[in-house]
């Protein structure tokens, strides 16, 4: 399944991307006669862009260049991204292309890391082009606290929350514990904006719950910027005019259908600095064809990376697939999971009461539906983080869900959300 761009824009930006040294003599010298073509080019790999970093995928002169950011890697070299004012201009639009439609009467509360990481700075001048006030409280500083930036959603009468979804809900639990109600004292806080982590069902459910506001989620990462926005109505939809995207087996050959579950490859149409050319993002998704009443022919749904599935009785289960489960445990509970011997599952979950038997028959249900053992460990609220942290001066690592058997013996998740 191809999507995006037309047999034009793809041969323009086929062509543009030959001035990076690291495609030159990688692509077609004739044009292609449709954009079903394009899957016949090679992929262009994250290990390719961190090992041709930081100049092998510049395309201008540095000094077209306006912005350089780095994806954040947890070994080895980082992946270079460099930005012209026009790429910036671009971004801002994709941004903008977002349900949440943000104006001059906003104060935005943008909650994302600032420091070489790219979302913070597009949603900030998409915020800016709109006329919003924006707080640039960045997350990862410890000069903006939790309590801080809790008290100055109050005090600012902040309108709109940017943030991980992770951030949004240790945000709301700061705020209870200094006493606030995060869905009561927040009155002119209208929408919560998410990006950088797969946002579940059940983990918008819970968002929305608390802070009694509509949540509007971005797909994106630092080598392509925004690629898919949440439109008024609740849906993702890919950005069509601004990328291609192809949805693949395992084998990184094969297409899949509509509707099939699949990897996503993407391919900058517009990127005048950083042309991307067939990027596999690692990212399992389904797309779907729309029927929304904004216009958008196309819905993507986003369910995280292959390294966040856990496998069991031959099958891979990920992130919506174990908070599905999860939900049936503890509507709102943070969770932990890991391999349980050979072939089952082991949750452990937080919950106000521990005792199993008051769950009933429902574990037995999950075992029998989804036809693996499953364990499941009650542990009481405040397990995975310490609350006292959150009122503290400190720092947020990457939210972590998933962990070995041993490390589940051994509680290695008891505050291992470090805060
Ligand atoms: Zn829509």
């Amino acid at each position: 399944m191809v999507i995006g761009g037309d047999v034009h824009s793809v041969n323009e930006i086929l062509e543009y991307a030959k001035k990076a040294p690291f495609y030159q003599g990688k692509l077609p010298d004739k044009a292609l006669v449709s954009v079903s073509e394009l899957t016949r080019l090679p992929l262009t790999t994250k290990e390719e862009l961190r090992n041709h970093s930081p100049f092998g995928f510049l395309a201008v002169p540095k000094s077209e260049v306006a912005v350089y950011f780095e994806s954040f890697g947890t070994t080895g070299k980082p992946v270079s991204i460099w930005l012209t004012q026009e790429d910036l201009e671009d971004n801002a639009d994709e941004i903008s292309a977002g349900g949440v439609n943000l104006s001059e009467e906003d104060t935005v509360l943008i909650r994302y890391p600032y420091a070489i990481s790219q979302i913070a700075h597009t949603f900030h001048y998409a915020a800016r082009r709109r006329g919003a006030c924006v707080i640039a409280a960045s997350s990862r500083s410890t000069i903006s606290p939790f309590p801080r930036v809790v008290s100055m959603m109050h005090s600012l009468e902040v309108t709109v929350l940017a943030a991980l979804p992770l951030q949004a809900l240790l945000l709301a639990k700061t705020a209870q514990l200094m006493g606030l109600s995060p869905g009561e004292d927040f009155p002119h806080l209208r929408a919560i904006c998410t990006a950088g982590e797969t946002l579940t069902p059940r983990r918008r459910q819970v968002l929305q719950e608390l802070w009694q506001v509509p949540v509007f989620d971005n797909y994106g990462m630092t080598e392509v910027g925004a690629a898919a926005m949440e439109c008024p109505f609740g849906q993702l939809h890919p950005l069509v005019d601004y990328f291609v995207f192809e949805v693949l087996d395992e084998d990184r050959k094969t297409p899949v259908e509509l509707g099939e579950l699949g990897y996503l490859v993407i391919t900058t149409l517009k990127h005048r600095a950083t042309p991307i050319i067939r990027y596999w993002t690692g990212d399992r998704v389904r797309l779907f064809q729309a029927s929304c009443p904004c216009g958008a022919e196309y819905r993507l749904e986003v369910r995280g990376r292959r390294e966040s599935c856990l496998e069991a009785g031959g099958r891979l289960f990920d992130l919506w697939d174990l908070e599905e489960m999860v939900e049936e445990v503890s509507a709102k509970g943070l969770w932990a999971a890991g391999p349980l011997e050979q072939s089952g599952l082991h949750f452990v979950v937080e919950s106000d009461q521990l005792d199993l038997r008051r769950l009933g028959g429902r574990i037995a249900a999950l075992e029998r539906r989804h036809q693996i053992p499953l364990r499941v460990t009650l542990v009481p609220p405040g397990t995975f983080y310490d609350p006292k942290e959150l009122l503290s001066v400190g720092e947020v690592g990457k939210p972590r869900y998933i962990f070995s058997a041993e490390e589940l013996k051994t509680k290695a998740y008891e505050k291992s959300l470090r805060l």
